[in-house]
């Protein structure tokens, strides 16, 4: 199908964006990668009058480093994420973007774009709940910054006014010894997750220091795991808790059974991944190469 007609608005600056925004209110979109708007509009589930364009305004892309954190801009490409020395440090994120899509999907579509979706099968929103993430937005009244946490509110629903549009993520790199990785499922290579998850360490030996486990595909949005955290948090060594975990994991999934598999199913593949990304991102703290858990 066609999409229905729109206007359509390519600006050069955040602040002209904002303006169009302001002025259109829930009537415009912005236009990232398209990736997602696109096939919703052709579909004609999206029929927005008005689309802004973002692409064209300089110093909205790329990635850098500012003291202990990744400055991901609104325009950064999921093939970016893949490849940048930067996210080195960040193997989670380098997963999560190998295990999105396919590769004409990755060379257009925004992490940033990801976010402001937020599919609850979306691989960008689960990776980042693993970190300590923030979301810089802009609107008439100037910038302001929330905790991811806060920002996703329901399944395709953020805490993004009709007036604002996103324009960075920011996420906290972990201290040395550190360890992450990300484990999807996905029916057919190139699918959504039919369940993900994300694990983030910091290490002292054989004990976790700190411990964040994201869950995705597995609730309306992306759930921390908390009691399996403490469970890994309270071991002397993480390894002898990680059959309590995967319980624990197993126990704050809160699936819908769907086409992708049954809740029982889908909670069973909630631990074996758990497991899956634990045991990656320790050996990484540990220093050994671990390639991406390609499913
Ligand atoms: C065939 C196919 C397979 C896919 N597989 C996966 C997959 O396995 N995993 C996965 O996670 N995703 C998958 N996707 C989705 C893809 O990753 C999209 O790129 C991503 O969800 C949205 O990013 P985008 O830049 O394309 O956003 P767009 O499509 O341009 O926009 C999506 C939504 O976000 C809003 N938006 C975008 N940027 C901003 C901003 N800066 N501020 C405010 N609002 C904004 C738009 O208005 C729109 O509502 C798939 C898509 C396709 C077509």
């Amino acid at each position: 199908m066609y999409p229905s007609e729109f206007e359509y608005f390519a600006p050069r600056t955040v602040a002209e964006a904002v303006r169009l925004l302001d002025q259109y209110g829930d009537a415009a979109k912005i236009l990232a990668g398209g990736q997602s708007l696109i096939p919703m509009m052709k579909l004609r589930i999206a029929t927005p009058q008005c689309l802004i364009d973002v692409n064209r305004i300089e110093g909205l892309g790329g990635l850098r480093r500012e003291g202990d954190r990744l400055v991901i801009g609104a325009l950064c490409r999921h093939v970016e994420m893949a490849s940048s020395p930067l996210v080195a440090e960040l193997p989670i994120l380098a997963d999560a973007a190998a295990l999105t899509a396919d590769v004409q999907v990755r060379n257009r579509g925004t992490v940033a774009g990801s976010v402001a979706h937020a599919d609850p099968a979306g691989d960008w929103p689960a990776a980042l709940m693993a970190l300590e993430t923030a979301v810089t937005i802009a609107g008439p009244a100037g910038s302001r910054v929330v905790p991811l946490n806060d920002f996703i509110v329901d399944a395709y629903t953020t805490g993004l006014a009709g007036n604002e549009m996103l324009t960075e993520l920011s996420v906290r790199i972990p201290a040395a010894p550190r360890g992450g990785a990300y484990a999807k499922f996905e029916r057919r290579a190139g699918d959504f997750a039919s369940a993900s998850v994300g694990v983030q360490i910091e290490v002292d030996g054989d004990r976790c220091r700190t411990a964040a486990i994201s869950l995705g595909a597995l609730g309306s949005t992306p759930i921390r795991a908390r009691a399996a955290e403490q469970r890994v948090l309270d071991a002397a060594s993480a390894v002898d808790a990680l059959g309590d975990a995967e319980r624990l994991v197993r126990e704050a999934a809160e699936p819908f059974a769907d086409t992708r598999g049954s809740v029982e199913y889908k909670r069973h593949l909630a631990g074996v991944l758990f497991r899956r990304a634990f045991m990656a991102a320790l050996e990484r703290a540990r220093g050994r190469r671990v390639a991406t858990l390609h499913p």
